[in-house]
């Protein structure tokens, strides 16, 4: 099985559903973002393998090997160029 599904805190106090895929690294998610299938901080916490948007610290284990798995994989070498490209302009127009 290659598929977790974690709880991730919403800014309202609840929380949403991402079914992780690692074997594809495809990511469901039951917000608003997710089901346009946006980017957002519920899935940026895993990029950026921050536990504390965790809704339940029980799953910090499967949390922390779905970001192991990311963080090797092509894609977050992407996300990091992204980001990196992002701070830059932000640099860029504050000049
Ligand atoms: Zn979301």
């Amino acid at each position: 099985m290659s598929s977790f599904t974690i709880l991730i805190k919403s800014s309202s106090g609840g929380c949403y559903n991402v079914a992780f895929d690692i074997a594809t690294f495809k990511a469901r998610r039951d917000c608003s973002a997710g089901m346009f299938g946006d980017f957002c901080k519920h899935l940026k916490t895993f990029f950026e393998a921050d536990p504390s948007l965790l809704f339940q610290e029980d799953q910090l284990g499967d949390f922390t090997r779905i970001c192991k798995a990311l963080k090797n994989a092509e894609i977050h070498s992407a996300y990091a160029e992204l980001q990196a490209g992002l701070k830059d302009l932000d640099r860029q127009k504050r000049r």
